[in-house]
């Protein structure tokens, strides 16, 4: 039985390696290359961003991401097997790949206790393998199941002012339900761009979901953000403020 290792072919190969065999025609802009995505036709030209600095890549078109491994396999829609063998691996059957755990954010929070809250909730909870995001980022990002309080039974976010101050936790729905995100008494849902403390210099992505901002960040996308209701003109303004205080050029809305 011929053994192969990810992590082997993953040092040997890397996902600009992998940009270049599957041929994709990427442009450069900042750290990131980025570029229309050929399997889902959707998205325009800024849906495919590829991280080589992390060896990350997302589609927004479809959600998703990962390595160079992975990017094979959605841009062939092949199996990851398949991908690994494109790429010159030889492979057996038990594979594994570790996620990628993103740097924890350096942000004070006064007040409000984030860490009593967070060690509260359960980033591991069977709940939550539907929603397709790993451990690591939840905790990274402070999240996890609520099973107690406003948030009981959902997906607690975090909810930070301008500042990176953490002044609360929305409740998102694990199952899609309605309503999708509950709020806690005092939070004004208007007044938030989610992960909005977080936004950097250059193109900023705008989801729809709070939940896509974390599968946007777990492959490499930091610079995402989303709001928590529908658009309003009030929450326009605060996104071009937020815009022109951290220059970010333009966004990009998925
Ligand atoms: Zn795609």
């Amino acid at each position: 039985m011929p053994f192969v290792d990810f992590a082997e072919l993953k040092t040997r190969v890397s996902i600009e390696d992998a940009v270049s065999l599957l041929g994709l025609t990427l442009k450069p802009h900042g750290l990131q290359k980025r570029g229309g995505c050929p399997t889902c036709k959707a998205g325009g030209e800024r849906a495919l961003v590829v991280t080589p600095s992390k060896g990350l890549f997302y589609c927004f078109a479809q959600k998703t991401g990962g390595d160079q491994i992975a990017l094979v396999a959605h841009i062939k829609a092949c199996t990851l097997s398949e991908a690994a063998s494109f790429l010159g691996g030889v492979v057996t059957s038990k594979i594994t790949i570790p996620s990628t755990v993103p740097p924890a954010p350096a942000n004070k929070k006064p007040g409000f206790d984030p860490e009593a809250y967070a060690a509260r909730l359960d980033p591991a909870h069977a709940s939550l393998a539907s929603i397709g995001i790993s451990t690591e980022t939840l905790r990274m990002f402070h999240s996890g199941f609520a099973s107690s309080g406003s948030n009981r039974g959902r997906l607690a976010l975090p909810l930070h002012d301008r500042d990176g101050h953490l002044l609360g936790y929305c409740g998102r729905s694990v199952r899609n339900e309605s309503p999708l995100l509950v709020f806690p008494n005092g939070i004004n849902p208007h007044e938030f761009i989610f992960n909005a403390h977080r936004v950097i210099a250059g193109e900023l992505y705008l989801v729809r979901d709070p939940i896509d901002v974390l599968k946007a960040f777990e492959s490499g996308v930091e610079n995402v953000v989303s709001f928590l209701t529908e658009i309003t003109p009030q929450q326009i303004e605060m996104l071009a403020a937020l815009m022109d205080s951290k220059k970010c050029e333009t966004v990009a809305l998925f």
